[in-house]
């Protein structure tokens, strides 16, 4: 009997030798970085469903490269910036990225490249990387379409203040009455 390896210690290398796909839940729990920015008032956060796949693409002329595909379906109770109460955001990641042996090399490489470069590592943190491309995903202003709550207030014009009575004004005017 094997064990699914853990998605903290993937041999990446290995995985795109057996082309395998890995699949798996986090719980927002594995996710502290995420967690922390959640509203967690709310019924239980749904885990994050993930699969990954590496392969080696042949290169012309060098070394076969070592490719990741991540996608990711997340739905994140965040905070409405309107209503302030938590509004859930589907969200997904569906990206590429290509390893490089070392930060030398992502950084002079990464101005030529559309795809995302990481630093091979044997034993690869797959949640860790899942966590930062979640955490680029979420809105920075998270709203709800419409607020349960309150009327829509962005589609009214706010009244100008000015056309509220002054607080003295309506004293002024009750003194005037009382005389
Ligand atoms: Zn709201």
């Amino acid at each position: 009997m094997t064990s699914a390896p853990s998605p903290r210690k993937l041999k990446l290398h290995v995985m795109a030798q057996e082309a395998r796909e890995h699949a798996g839940l986090a719980e927002v729990s594995e996710l502290p970085r995420l967690r922390s920015d959640l509203d967690l008032s709310g019924p239980p956060v749904q885990p994050v469903a993930w699969q990954a796949m590496a392969q080696w693409r042949e290169r012309a002329g060098g070394e076969p490269e070592l490719w990741l595909h991540l996608r990711a379906k997340a739905e994140l109770p965040l905070t409405c910036q309107r209503c302030m109460t938590p509004v859930v955001q589907a969200l997904t990641v569906d990206r590429w990225f290509r390893f490089v042996e070392s930060e030398e090399v992502a950084q002079a490489e990464d101005d030529d490249c559309e795809e995302d470069l990481l630093v091979f590592e044997p034993q690869f943190d797959l949640l860790n990387l899942l966590e930062d491309e979640i955490l680029m995903e979420l809105p920075l202003v998270p709203m709800h379409e419409t607020c349960p709550d309150l009327p829509a207030l962005g589609e009214e014009p706010v009244e100008p203040s000015d056309e509220r009575p002054h607080p003295f004004a309506v004293l002024a005017s009750l003194k005037g009455k009382a005389r």
